[in-house]
């Protein structure tokens, strides 16, 4: 039904273009609610892994807050109907004027990378006469076993603030009279797929709230991040992440205390696998060792292959009937001027043609958003399953 579906749009949209498929989306929110709600946990949803309009109105319409990471993303989210109480700010580098944009909106709380930052969100939040919300984001050291590029909890990644430099924060934010420390903020990776991961980062929480039990400091609110993984190998298989298993391991080994909230950020696993880029085939090119398939999308559109090596499963869907046609190997590549354009080397597909139409799965988180018009090529565009 998927690929009739979309096969379909294909009649009246031109290639290349990003599918949505709205049920999946609204079957995946319900059960991010149900299974969260189970526990009175605080869903934000990461903006930056999918800031289409049509899909934050769906996120919106089920009452998740949002986490931002740019004061763009925090007026995007706004006028998509997010309210300003439910939006997080995070990020290494918040300009002034970003923060002044957080500081207009009210929002929930800024999560703080750095000493420097609270220094400048309290003089900003002085000259507003305002008291600014603050998350110390905490780099909790934690492998969590993702591919190298999106992994964020360890010391040499430029995340968070250092164990070893709390004393210190703590002591300096004495003196900070606009800025009011609401809770703590984790996050240690994305495409996290090893729950283990998650399990260590609880205990590490456990470890880091009795230091500041032991300093009576109180901690209204733990976000712990986001990062569940999605399947990109079986698409069809895995449609919507265990989120039953990934809130119930936080119910098991987090120690909440009396009053505390508890709050989670999550992007790729909510929009990942309702996305898929639609692309249609220019040219067949044989070569030595390989045949090319070259695609009318390419890097511009779908970024994960070259910029992190990211797998995404590839069909042919004009050929689906034809289950017993030929596999060949191809190497499937985009027109961009860069070798790196390349969406798979060596991939059994049947054999393929001038014109066929090629789905790549899995593209709904970090590649919309990713975009861009280099070689000034058009915009992509986004085609609805409604
Ligand atoms: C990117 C990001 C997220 C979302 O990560 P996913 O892997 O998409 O769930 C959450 N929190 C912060 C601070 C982030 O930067």
């Amino acid at each position: 039904m998927f690929s009739q579906n979309v096969f379909d749009k294909t009649n009246s949209f031109s290639t290349p273009f990003y599918y949505y498929d709205l049920d999946l989306l609204k079957q995946t929110l319900e059960i991010v609610k149900q299974e969260s709600e189970k526990y009175n946990f605080i869903v934000h949803y990461a903006i930056k892994a999918n800031a289409n309009t049509e899909i934050l109105k769906s996120i919106k319409s089920f009452d998740l807050g949002a986490d931002c990471v740019s004061g763009n993303e925090i007026k995007k989210a706004i006028h998509c109907g997010f309210s300003p109480k439910d939006i997080v700010f995070a990020g290494v580098g918040k300009s002034d004027k970003e923060i002044d944009t957080a500081l207009d909106a009210d929002i929930f709380c800024f999560n703080c990378e750095s000493l420097q930052e609270i220094e400048v969100i309290n003089e900003l939040a002085v000259s507003k006469n305002k008291i600014a919300k603050i998350a110390l984001r905490i780099n909790p050291n934690i492998y969590a076993n993702t591919h190298k590029y999106i992994t964020t909890g360890l010391e040499e990644n430029k995340f968070g603030i250092n164990f070893s430099m709390l004393e210190f924060v703590l002591d300096d934010m004495k003196v900070l009279n606009n800025t009011e420390l609401i809770g703590l903020h984790f996050h240690i990776g994305s495409q996290i797929t090893d729950m283990k991961s998650f399990k260590l980062l609880c205990f590490r929480i456990n470890e880091i709230q009795n230091w500041f039990e032991n300093r009576k400091v109180k901690i209204e609110n733990i976000n712990v991040g986001g990062g569940l993984g999605v399947d990109y190998d079986e698409p069809d298989l895995y449609r919507i992440p265990d989120f039953a298993s990934y809130f119930k391991l936080f119910n098991d080994f987090l120690e909440v205390r009396l009053d505390q909230k508890v709050h989670f950020e999550l992007g790729r696993s909510i929009t990942a696998q309702c996305g898929t880029l639609i692309s249609k085939v220019l040219y067949i090119k044989k070569a030595v060792n390989t045949n090319f398939i070259i695609l009318d999308a390419g890097m511009t559109e779908l970024m994960r292959p070259a910029l992190y090596q990211a797998y995404h499963k590839i069909e042919n869907l004009s050929k689906r009937k034809s289950i017993e046609a030929e596999q060949l190997k191809y190497d499937v590549v985009g027109p961009i001027c860069e070798s790196s354009d390349c969406f798979a080397k060596g991939i059994n597909l049947p054999e393929t043609f001038r014109g066929d139409i090629i789905a790549i799965r899995t593209a709904g988180a970090y590649g919309e958003v990713m975009a861009n018009d280099y070689n000034l090529r058009d915009r992509v565009k986004a085609v609805y399953s409604d």
